[in-house]
């Protein structure tokens, strides 16, 4: 057994009611930071740091329904983030710090290393350093983050939950690109998956909602925000996805195309003398519901736009639930069985016009949208959109940090300060 194996064991379940763990979400120029209850997913904290090595960074955090916000000095990075967590976030409830048992830390790509979260030692570091060139923008924030975690909490254990290890149970046929084996054998090039940590929150969400045990649940998930991806889920595990090597295959999404005739790359560059970064930033920022409504990439601004007459926003919203109702339509083929079709994001969440448009394309395999639980279900809201004859559609909130905060807890080691044996479950 390898230590990465090792460490993915359950240690222990230490899930005291007032413990708290520590969520961190590392990008390049943010820190995402959330103090979090791991048993009912209670936020005591939560905040983000922006501009990080830029003029202007600044904090906004929000603790006990109180907002507050405050510019640090310039080119800060994330160790000094942390720093101000510690000691001006963090000291004004010193019962919160006591109470904190794990950090937390999503991480985007474990390549095929991850399928589950694991506590971090040097050897996930090396690891989760070896994903670097899968992820070039992401890895090495993350691993910033937990280099200056873990001085900042050098006695807390420091867990990392990774975005792509719920797709690693897909099966060989759903992940290999019809290229040369060589470039998976060799160079690692397959299909990944992103999102699956909140794919796999709404799977078992939806297996809660529909009376089922999670490993056999067979949903449909389409997580809808700025970036969005669709995943097939067969008895509780991902067996196909939309999002492949990198986040831009796939569904129509904010500034991103989806997917594309590969040859228009050779187009690009061969005809129209793009640089290979140019054609990088067509495609992941200035296509998707941007580039086609030459508007907005912003879901809300579409909608109104469209019901005023613009014509290209209604052409961007066209698109993005066609793409959407044929995906869901072919994972039709892939499942056996569909229990429920769930979707979940800032758009799935809460864009009544954008489901409403993707079932009635979806008709002729059942589908019917009961327009009154459709139009009710936003802002949080859980529960069926479909009538009673319809195939069962459910709008399910994701919850990320929650499934971070959970995993962080379980994996606690039994000696680690805080740990409270007696609430072992
Ligand atoms: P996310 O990336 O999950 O935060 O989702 C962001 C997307 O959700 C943006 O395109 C928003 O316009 C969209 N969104 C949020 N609220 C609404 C709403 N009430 N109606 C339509 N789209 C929304």
């Amino acid at each position: 057994m390898t230590s990465l194996q090792r460490n993915s064991v359950h240690m222990s379940y230490s899930r005291s009611c007032h413990s708290q763990v520590l969520v961190l979400n590392c990008g390049s120029s943010s820190l995402k930071f959330a103090v979090m209850n791991p048993h009912n997913g209670d936020i005591a904290i939560s905040g983000i740091g922006e501009s990080l090595g830029q003029d202007e960074p600044v904090v906004s955090w929000k603790s006990h329904g109180e907002r507050h916000s405050q510019t640090l000095p310039e080119n800060i990075g994330h160790t000094e983030v942390i720093r101000f967590l510690v000691e001006k976030i963090l000291s004004g409830h010193p019962e919160l710090r006591e109470q904190l048992i794990a950090i937390g830390h999503r991480v985007v790509h474990g390549g095929e290393k991850f399928s589950h979260s694991v506590l971090i030692d040097d050897a996930v570091i090396n690891a989760i350093q070896e994903c670097v060139a899968l992820a070039p923008l992401h890895n090495p924030a993350h691993l910033a983050g937990i280099d200056a975690a873990r001085s900042a909490f050098p006695n807390l254990p420091q867990v990392a939950v990774f975005d792509t290890a719920f797709h690693q149970s897909m099966p060989r046929h759903a992940y290999i690109y019809a290229l040369p084996f060589a470039l998976y054998r060799d160079h690692g090039i397959r299909r990944y998956g992103m999102h699956g940590t909140s794919h796999r929150f709404v799977t078992e969400r939806a297996a809660t909602l529909l009376n089922l045990s999670v490993d056999e649940v067979n949903i449909i998930s389409a997580h809808l925000g700025n970036g969005a991806s669709i995943t097939a889920v067969h008895n509780g595990r991902s067996v196909d996805t939309s999002m492949g090597l990198t986040p831009l295959e796939g569904l129509v999404m904010g500034t991103r195309s989806g997917d594309v005739d590969p040859g228009l790359l050779m187009h690009l560059g061969n005809r129209m003398d793009y640089a290979l970064h140019e054609i990088n930033d067509l495609l992941n920022k200035k296509s998707g519901l941007l580039g086609i409504s030459e508007l907005s990439n912003d879901c809300r601004t579409l909608e109104q736009a469209a019901s005023d007459g613009h014509d290209g926003a209604q052409l961007a919203l066209d698109i993005f639930c066609y793409r959407l109702a044929k995906y869901i339509g072919s994972y039709h083929a892939v499942l056996p069985q569909v229990d429920a079709l769930v979707f979940t994001g800032g758009i799935g969440e809460n864009s009544s016009l954008i489901r409403q448009k993707v079932m009635t394309q979806l008709a002729g395999i059942g589908y019917t949208v009961d327009a009154q639980k459709n139009d009710r279900a936003r802002f949080g809201e859980e529960g069926p959109i479909s009538t009673d004859q319809s195939a069962v559609t459910l709008v399910i909130p994701t919850n990320e940090e929650w499934v971070i905060a959970r995993d962080a807890a379980e994996l606690v080691p039994p000696d680690t300060p805080n740990h409270d044996p007696r609430t072992r479950e």
